[in-house]
């Protein structure tokens, strides 16, 4: 009971201090537990994840996937960088590989770890598709918007995960990580973001894929895709936890030109629409 209240305490302390501001929206947010105790988890996480799945390598789609995902990190780190941020991507460690499996699926852990399957390679149809997708996904990693979600979920009864070290050691600990990062590879489950982090991910991912010179405009064409997608055979992961719902597609429409205004001060002149 003594030892409960201590983490409780704990928990409420580091609670208050704990909030960091994300530098795309401005915003305040939470920010339990440090990247420096999250993203080693993360890495461990993804690299178990790859060792038991089906990893695509020196192919033309797959090396295609990395280019793109380079693209768009280089443009977050320029974005940073001209904003005040310079170092904000200390600990991040880029990594994107291509998964042989049908599903309808990228995700991204924190850190910047992330995977497309192949079955979301005829949905994001070209490299604009592609970079609208990947986009979205580094979006997330740079908000911390992973982080986020487990910060939440432990203030409400999970302090105790937030100062655990040795969280491989501990099961119940790496499977509540599992949980709240919503990363399938053991417990099979994908948690949706809020469709306030949706939203975000959104705004902050067609900035970054026009400054890779990718027309933004073809994010929402790639979600039409989804939509129309959602009636199909494959399995639709990606949409159960991103619904690509009208609002979504106007959104992106609205926000196309602005990102596009953002890329344009960064030299940035001409926009793929392929
Ligand atoms: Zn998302």
């Amino acid at each position: 009971m003594k030892l409960k209240t201590t983490i409780s305490l704990l928990g409420v302390a580091i609670f208050m201090v704990a909030c960091a501001t994300n530098p795309f929206t401005g915003k305040k947010t939470m920010a339990l537990v440090p990247n420096s105790q999250i993203f080693p988890m993360a890495f461990q996480q993804y690299d178990q994840f790859l060792a038991e799945n089906n990893v695509v390598t020196g192919t033309a789609q797959a090396n295609k996937i990395k280019k793109i995902g380079q693209e768009i990190a280089t443009a977050s780190e320029r974005w940073l960088n001209a904003n005040g941020y310079a170092g904000y991507l200390k600990d991040y460690q880029w990594e994107y590989n291509l998964v042989n499996d049908p599903a309808v699926n990228a995700w991204c852990m924190p850190g910047g770890k992330i995977v497309f399957y192949t079955g979301i390679l005829p949905i994001a149809k070209n490299d604009a598709g592609i970079a609208a997708i990947m986009g979205h996904e580094v979006a997330h990693a740079l908000a911390n918007h992973g982080q986020q979600r487990m910060s939440a979920a432990q203030y409400q009864g999970l302090v105790a995960v937030a100062g655990n070290v040795a969280l491989s050691k501990d099961p119940k600990a790496q499977e509540d990580f599992n949980k709240y990062y919503g990363i399938g590879s053991t417990v099979g489950v994908m948690l949706p973001f809020s469709r306030k982090h949706e939203s975000e991910a959104d705004r902050i991912g067609l900035t970054l894929m026009a400054m890779a010179g990718y027309d933004p405009i073809e994010g929402a064409e790639l979600w039409k895709r989804m939509q129309q997608n959602s009636g199909g055979q494959a399995p639709p992961e990606f949409l159960s936890t991103h619904p690509s719902s009208q609002t979504r597609i106007n959104n992106i429409t609205a926000w196309a030109p602005e990102a596009k205004a953002e890329a344009r001060k960064f030299g940035v002149t001409k926009f793929k629409r392929n």
